[in-house]
């Protein structure tokens, strides 16, 4: 192969947790790359138009700021372009902050830009060579062909565990939960009652009237500030694998379904009228699908009893386990109020590869506690930490926990 890379800390996949843990990792003074193979950076906030970047804090009438660090960078760069004034309380009673896909990949182009690590963009990460519990290099291809990149520590933060499956780490593949084609609408009266309930009674209008074909009558729409646009996200679709041709498919009747809602919606949704629509996805959303088997599988109990870790805490979490089973309501597992729990630093280590560290929605979790920790916000958090472990141990089986610590505070993180 002729483009062979050398680094400190590679990282595959940047989205929410990727950004931080490549920030986190070439601050704690990692020679570090990011590996992403969309055409920008964002993850699924950008690639499936997540509307709203949730777990930053606790919910709440006395609500706290849980998460900082790079997240709160990302924020700032939002800030700063008028497109973040705050968080606010959603429909649905959470606190969160809208954000516009758009101006999301600029900002973060510019954290990116900023931040002294390297970066490749259309750089998608096929294969990995491991020796002796060691993951010695990535096998990566653009359109060129292939290229290898050799680092002394890894970080998985691709949102499906691929690093580590391709590492031979235990993963467990899960389903239970939808996954949701999001799409955009134009020309939406603004300020109208787009609230859960009023979509349920628009759609169950639209079954009355023998509408069939669509997957759920739960839904939520995002406004998008400064326009007259809105995200709906409504699509309830289990994706039960990975490969191309189970993709395939979801994708495809993900496509269906949204030329349908959007019919339904300027049929039976007051406000939704003279709307069109403007775009989907790109890419279905997938709420789970691999998670690593790592050294400790947050629980529900410590989500739901707001457990803390002394100690071995690397992030926080604000949010509640909210699970998204069918095509009925979310059940929100319970209420969390004002409170956090603490995330260990065990649950981004998966078992039998020494030099990788996982962050994001694939850290090892039960199906409740991975419904709370997946959020974008404790998404930067678990990946910052991520990346400053990876920056600072030569072997995740023996990590200087305090130091690790110690540096994720002076990088301004909250554990
Ligand atoms: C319908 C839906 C609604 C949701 N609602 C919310 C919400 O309101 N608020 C919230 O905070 N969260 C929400 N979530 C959850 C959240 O979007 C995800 O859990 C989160 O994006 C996970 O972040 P991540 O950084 O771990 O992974 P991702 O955001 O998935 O990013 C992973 C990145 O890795 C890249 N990648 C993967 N494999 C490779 C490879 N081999 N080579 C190179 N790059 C690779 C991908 O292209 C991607 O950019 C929702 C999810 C869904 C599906």
């Amino acid at each position: 192969m002729d483009r062979e890379l050398y680094y400190d800390v590679a990282v595959v996949g940047g989205g929410s947790a990727g950004i931080a843990a490549t920030i986190g990792a070439h601050d704690a003074g990692a020679g570090t790359i990011l590996l992403e193979r969309n055409p920008y950076f964002g993850g699924q906030a950008t690639h499936s138009q997540v509307h709203s970047y949730c777990g930053f804090c606790t919910n709440g009438e006395n609500w706290t700021q849980v998460v900082k660090g790079v997240g709160q960078r990302v924020l700032d760069k939002l800030q700063a372009m008028g497109k973040f004034d705050g968080f606010v309380v959603s429909p649905t009673g959470n606190m969160l902050m809208y954000q516009d896909p758009e101006y999301t990949k600029l900002a973060l182009d510019e954290l990116m830009q900023e931040s002294g690590a390297d970066y490749l963009l259309c750089a998608a990460v096929v294969d990995a060579e491991v020796k002796e519990n060691r993951i010695t290099k990535l096998i990566c291809s653009d359109d060129e062909g292939l290229f290898s990149v050799h680092a002394k520590r890894y970080v998985d933060a691709s949102g499906e565990a691929n690093l580590a499956s391709l590492a031979g780490a235990p993963v467990e593949f899960h389903c239970e939960q939808s996954g949701s084609l999001v799409f955009r609408m134009g020309n939406v009266r603004v300020g109208g009652d787009y609230s859960p309930a009023a979509i349920k009674a628009a759609v169950n209008r639209a079954l009355a009237d023998g509408v069939t074909g669509i997957s759920a009558v739960f839904g939520t729409v995002g406004y998008v500030q400064s326009t007259e646009d809105y995200t709906v996200n409504i699509i309830s679709l289990k994706i039960p694998g990975l490969d191309a041709a189970t993709q395939t498919r979801c994708e495809m009747e993900g496509r269906r379904q949204v030329h349908l809602y959007a019919e339904i919606f300027k049929k039976y949704l007051p406000g939704f009228e003279n709307s069109y629509l403007i775009y989907s996805g790109p890419r279905m959303g997938y709420r789970e699908s691999r998670r690593i088997c790592g050294e400790y599988e947050l629980c529900k109990d410590d989500v739901k009893h707001s457990r803390k870790y002394p100690g071995r805490s690397i992030a926080r979490g604000g949010w509640g386990a909210e699970l998204h089973l069918g095509n009925e309501d979310v059940a929100y597992a319970e209420e969390r109020g004002d409170k956090y729990f603490d995330i260990p630093v065990e649950t981004l280590i998966p078992r039998q590869v020494d030099n990788l560290w996982c962050g994001g929605r694939i850290i090892s979790a039960d199906l409740a506690a991975s419904s709370s920790v997946r959020v974008m916000g404790t998404g930067f958090a678990t990946g910052q930490a991520a990346g400053v472990a990876a920056a600072l141990s030569e072997s995740n089986r023996c990590m200087d926990i305090p130091a690790i610590r110690e540096e994720l505070i002076r990088q301004g993180a909250l554990i």
